[in-house]
């Protein structure tokens, strides 16, 4: 698949949003199709096959959530989530059902088109996605090795916070909710203890940020998760 021929599907109840949207990313090479409710979006995966969807959450037939629910029974195609702000459970839930990334309206079309090449060349790049080596930035990482460098350096973690690394470097410039990183660190039992995060992260941000306080690569999403972002 071309990533510049790729078929987005757009499924938005409201017109000129829509149609802002669809020029935009047509503009960017793109072919649209578009759905105006759930069921429809549906509908047009099955027929249409596209290579990944923007879903606005907000529909008026059956909720964004449950378009989510039933495409990820049997589909693995990128979706990202478009959700009004402060709506951080909406999001979370989203993520949580199987979504990809989410944006928060109002939001920039250029951060919407560059998530929307990160997800496609991520469908091209990792077929069995059995990696063993990952770099971001200055951060590298070999699994079986468990290694860690920054830049020349070598950073010493304990087994969590390697475990809490890996997990964020193979979804690199993606978010992980709160709930997944819980259930794939610590287990299914954790999925209320968020103060363990927020420990863990400040020790991984120590180890490897040039300024904690203000990390560039260990990126905080309030409410919803965390995201390793390429910082060069
Ligand atoms: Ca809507």
């Amino acid at each position: 698949m071309s990533v510049n021929k790729a078929l987005l599907l757009l499924i938005e109840d409201d017109p000129q949003f829509q149609m802002l949207l669809s020029t935009t990313l047509e503009n960017q090479g793109y072919q649209i199709v578009t759905a105006t409710t759930g069921k429809e979006g549906l509908i047009v995966v099955r027929n249409q096959q596209p290579n990944l969807i923007v879903l606005d959450l907000g529909l008026p037939d059956i909720d964004g959530q449950e378009v989510i629910r039933s495409l990820r029974k049997w589909s693995e195609i990128p979706i990202i989530v478009l959700s009004a702000r402060h709506q951080e459970n909406e999001i979370t839930q989203a993520l949580d059902n199987g979504a990809d990334d989410y944006l928060t309206k109002p939001f920039s079309t250029a951060v919407l088109i560059s998530r929307i090449k990160a997800l496609l060349r991520r469908v091209t790049k990792i077929p069995g996605g059995s990696q063993e080596y990952f770099q971001v930035g200055e951060i590298k990482i070999e699994l079986t090795k468990r290694l860690v460098l920054v830049g020349e350096r070598e950073v010493s973690l304990t087994p969590i916070e390697f475990k809490l690394l890996s997990i964020l470097i193979r979804h690199a410039g993606f978010v992980v909710t709160h709930r997944q990183l819980l259930e794939q660190v610590w287990g299914a039992s954790y999925i209320e203890h968020s103060h363990y995060l927020r420990i863990y992260m400040g020790h991984l941000r120590h180890k490897l940020e040039a300024d904690p306080a203000r990390p560039k690569y260990l990126l905080t999403e309030a409410g919803v998760g965390y995201r390793l972002q390429d910082g060069g």
